[in-house]
């Protein structure tokens, strides 16, 4: 049986990757990129450069869009809504649940439909075991194309509301992010000691291996809104985070991070959670209602 032929829009090294895998999963693959220049190595592979918008629009069904963020997707878009119609746009840019939405309502309304995607995975490893993107949107169109954007990632479909995929997405970027900066704030007090990243990485690994021990009792106490301070107190991690913030300040390192973290733990301090797990912060944290 011939393969889903297949549009990509969008050649950053994502895009790239993305068509790459395609091609030697043998999916005929048209593609459009801003800078056209961007395909020269993807048509020698076997892609077909689509001279315009429109023409790569028309050319499939499947339309992936892999861009820096839904801003690009209406600048592309916006000037050829006309050749929308029909079109299943699966849009692996990132970028908020409610921008993802919005996106859902604005291609329905050009007779488009939307599934919105959040890869988890860098270029080098599209294509690859172990990746995968979060999907969500029509669960009907979501399976009539799994297969094939299988090839790309494994695909974890999340549910029928648009945001949600992006709402995955960001959850995961907010737990790299902020890890990572914590990682740069052990570095440099480890720096400012005469001790190398390469010293401290064993330990750094250490703790990480721990994390989800953490993160399973905490998800826990979090959904059903109790945190005994049977195993560790919020006062205690009160003055842990004093002792960090101050060991970081006599070291003459920047201590922004750390007292941001500081200002948490004195606000769950501030509603009485003293004697309660420290995982009480996320009653500092959540949205009231929620
Ligand atoms: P880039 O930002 O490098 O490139 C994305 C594409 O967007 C390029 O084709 C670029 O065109 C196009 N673009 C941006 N702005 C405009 C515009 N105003 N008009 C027309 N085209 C525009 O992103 P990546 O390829 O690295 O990533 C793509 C998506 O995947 C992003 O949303 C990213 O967050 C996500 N992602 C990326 C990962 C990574 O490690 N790279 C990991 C996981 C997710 P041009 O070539 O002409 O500049």
């Amino acid at each position: 049986m011939s393969k889903q032929a297949v549009t990509v829009i969008g050649l950053g090294p994502m895009g790239q990757a993305m068509v790459t895998a395609f091609l030697e999963n043998g999916h005929p693959v048209t593609v459009w990129n801003r800078t056209a220049s961007k395909a020269d190595e993807l048509v020698a592979k076997g892609a077909v450069l689509a001279p315009s918008v429109e023409d790569a629009l028309k050319a499939n069904e499947l339309v992936v869009l892999s861009l820096t963020d839904y801003d690009a997707m209406y600048a592309i878009l916006e000037p050829a809504t006309a050749a929308l119609d029909g079109r299943v746009l699966i849009n692996l840019s990132s970028d908020t649940p409610d921008k993802a939405r919005a996106a859902f309502e604005w291609a329905a309304g050009h007779g488009a439909k939307h599934v919105t995607g959040g890869v988890q995975v860098p270029p080098p490893l599209i294509g690859k075991e172990g990746s995968s993107t979060y999907y969500s949107g029509p669960r009907d169109v979501f399976d009539t194309y799994k297969e094939t954007l299988e090839v790309i990632t494994a695909a974890d479909y999340r549910g029928e509301d648009p945001g949600l995929a992006a709402m995955y997405y960001q959850a995961q970027m907010i737990i790299f992010w902020t890890s990572m900066l914590s990682y740069y704030q052990a570095l440099a007090l480890g720096k400012a000691n005469g001790v190398s990243a390469k010293e401290l990485l064993p330990y750094a690994s250490n703790m990480m291996t721990m994390m989800p021990h953490f993160l399973e009792l905490y998800a826990q106490h979090v959904d059903n809104a109790e945190y005994p301070g049977d195993v560790d107190r919020l006062a205690m991690g009160a003055a842990s985070v004093d002792h960090i913030l101050h060991t970081s300040e006599d070291a003459g390192v920047d201590t922004t991070l750390l007292k941001a973290v500081q200002d948490i733990f004195q606000r769950g301090m501030g509603k009485g959670f003293e004697a309660n797990s420290f995982s009480s912060l996320i009653e500092v944290l959540k949205k009231p209602s929620a």
